[in-house]
Formats: structure tokens, sequence, C-alpha cells
């Protein structure tokens, strides 16, 4: 079975091609990243960029799979959750694939996507997923045929929190560098740990824009950086550790995988790592190339889905900017 799957929720706008072949997995990944030339994503301007490449993409994905588009079995896309405008060239193009070559069309939910390529190559069955990326944070178990979420922010999403403080205090863009982000390397010559900075969770869901607000307000105040981003990440990453815990004790999972271009963080790993040896679990982490946002991941989980009997009628292949991971069925598990 081979499947094509189209990514575009935010920045990057992705195809995949993928087999359910063990030796013959990826036949293609071809991406292109919209890097907005100051301040944070405008849905727009990406969108723009994103129609302006996705015909690029889509033909280098088939030259380098060596397969045209009669090979496929099914196009799948990320109908959501994402940025409206981005994911509306996502799904244009995926539509109109789908027609012109009378394939079937796959509905796939981005988060589930991110899970599922996670399981993929880490090997884990049935782990605590740690999903942290630029736009989200969210503790997720599959528990009753669905992915819950245990945990997540109230507010702003872990990423989102670094990026902003970066940007704010011109550490970044860009914001990681040899797979460290800025905030994570200023911490590094950190010495004091700032006491008057807010540690949220509330029930088993944690929050950063009072964190956020307090780093800013000392940074004003010309409180020495390194300390600022020091505290700011330990506060940051032993929240959602500890929410993570919870979960674990919680639902008595054995495991316990990262997930998401945050994940990537060795200090964070290293956390994880600890928190994983003390409750005796095993810890996976995706590598950082497909814990980002990719096509490989919507094809893969597009391959599931159809192999299950999902599709959907291009006409009603519309987008869904808010569209929960606990909202999509998962009947392949
Ligand atoms: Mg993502």
């Amino acid at each position: 079975m081979i499947v094509l799957g189209i990514e575009s929720t935010a920045h990057t706008f992705g195809v995949g091609i993928v087999t359910d072949s063990e030796s013959s997995f990826i036949l293609a990944d071809e991406r292109a990243q919209y890097i907005p030339k100051q301040g944070g994503i405008h849905p727009r301007e990406a969108s723009r960029y994103m129609a302006e490449k996705a015909p690029t993409i889509v033909a280098k994905a088939f030259e380098k799979a060596g397969v045209r588009p009669s090979n496929l079995d099914a196009i799948a896309v990320a109908l959501g959750p994402g940025l409206g405008p981005c994911l509306r060239v996502g799904a244009t193009t995926a539509r109109a694939l789908a027609s012109y070559f009378k394939k079937p069309l796959v509905p796939v939910n981005h988060a589930v996507a991110h899970v599922e390529i996670g399981l993929k190559l880490t090997g884990l069955k049935d782990p605590v997923v740690v999903y942290l990326s630029g736009g989200n944070t969210a503790v997720i178990a599959f528990v009753e045929k669905r992915y819950r979420v245990f945990g997540e922010t109230l507010d702003i999403a872990l990423g989102n929190l670094l990026d902003t403080f970066a940007r704010e205090t011109s550490l970044g863009p860009p914001y990681v560098v040899n797979g460290m982000h800025v905030v994570d390397r200023c911490a590094e010559q950190g010495k004091k740990f700032l006491k008057d900075f807010p540690y949220v969770i509330k029930g088993q869901d944690v929050a950063f824009s009072g964190l956020l607000t307090a780093a800013l307000r000392a940074y004003k105040r010309g409180v020495d950086i390194h300390d600022i981003c020091l505290s700011l990440r330990e506060i940051a990453y032993n929240s959602v550790l500890e929410i993570a815990a919870r979960c674990l004790m919680h639902t008595k999972k054995k495991e316990i995988m990262l997930v998401g271009g945050v994940a990537a963080s060795p200090i964070l790993r290293e956390k994880f790592q600890a928190m994983a040896k003390k409750y005796n679990a095993e810890i996976g982490v995706v590598p950082p190339q497909y814990a980002v946002d990719n096509g490989v991941m919507i094809a893969w989980t597009g391959l599931l889905a159809y192999r299950s009997g999902i599709v959907i009628d291009p006409i009603k292949a519309i987008i869904r900017q808010r569209w929960r991971i606990d909202e999509a069925d998962i009947p392949w598990r």
C-alpha cells in the first residue's frame, strides 16, 4: 500500500509518501518551511508562501519516490488543528489531487499524526505522550479507544513561551541553534534561581503566560538574562514534568514518549530520562527530523486510517482549526 500525505497546519508545507512495507517505509519526504521575516507566524503570509511552494513540493515528492499518482492507494491530509489559511492550502491541494486522480481522500488529525509517527519510530506500544511544540503542550494517553488529554496548557504553549521570550529580548530568532533552544543555551550560564516567578499547575494543567510576563518584567528591570533564562526554563520544564508524572501514575502505563519540536531539547530530555528511571518506565524520544511537522507523519497516519476504512468525500473535507486529538476516532488500535 502506498499513501501520500500532506501537512500544512502551521509553518511547514510537507509532502510524504510512505508504504506499509518495513523495508521501504519512507519513499519521499519533501518540505518547505515558511520563516517569518520578523515576529511570529503571520497566517496569511505563511499560506501565500505555501500556495507558491505546493506544486513544486508535490512534484518533487513523486520524483523522489519514483511513483506516479496512479500508483497511490490513497491521499491523506491534515485537516486540523492549525492555522486556517495554512490548512486550506493543504486541503485544497489534497482535494484537487484526490478528485483529479480519483483516489480516496483520508482526513488526518495533525496531533494524532505526531503520536503515530512517534510510535512507529520509537517502537513504543502504549506510552504516556508528552507533546511539546510551538503551538502545543499536552500530556496524552490512549484510553478507551481515543487519545485522551490528561493535561495541557491553559494559555500559551511551551514552545511559544520560549520563542516569545527570545524574540522580546532579542535572543532570537533563530530560536534553535544546533538542536538547542536559545533560552536553553542562555540558561547554561545562569547562576541564580529567581524566586518571584510563578509555577502554575491547576488540576492537571499548566499555564505559562504569567511566567512569561514575570520573565519579561525582570528583563526590563535589568535582571541578568542568564538567571532569567535559567528560572524560566526550570519552571516551565518542571511543570510539564510534573503533570506527565501524574499521568504516568494515574494510567499505570510503563512508557513515556516525547514528541514535537520542543522535545528535541537535550535539557528537557535529561529531565524526562531521570523521571522515567525513577518510575521504572521506558522512555522514547522521536528523532528531531520527525518530531517537527512533516508530511511523512500525515501519510503514515493516513495509511493506518485508510486500512481501517476511514475516507472522506472531497466535498466534505473541510478544515477544522480546533480539531482536538480527543475528538478523533482511532479504529486501528
Ligand atoms: Mg505540530
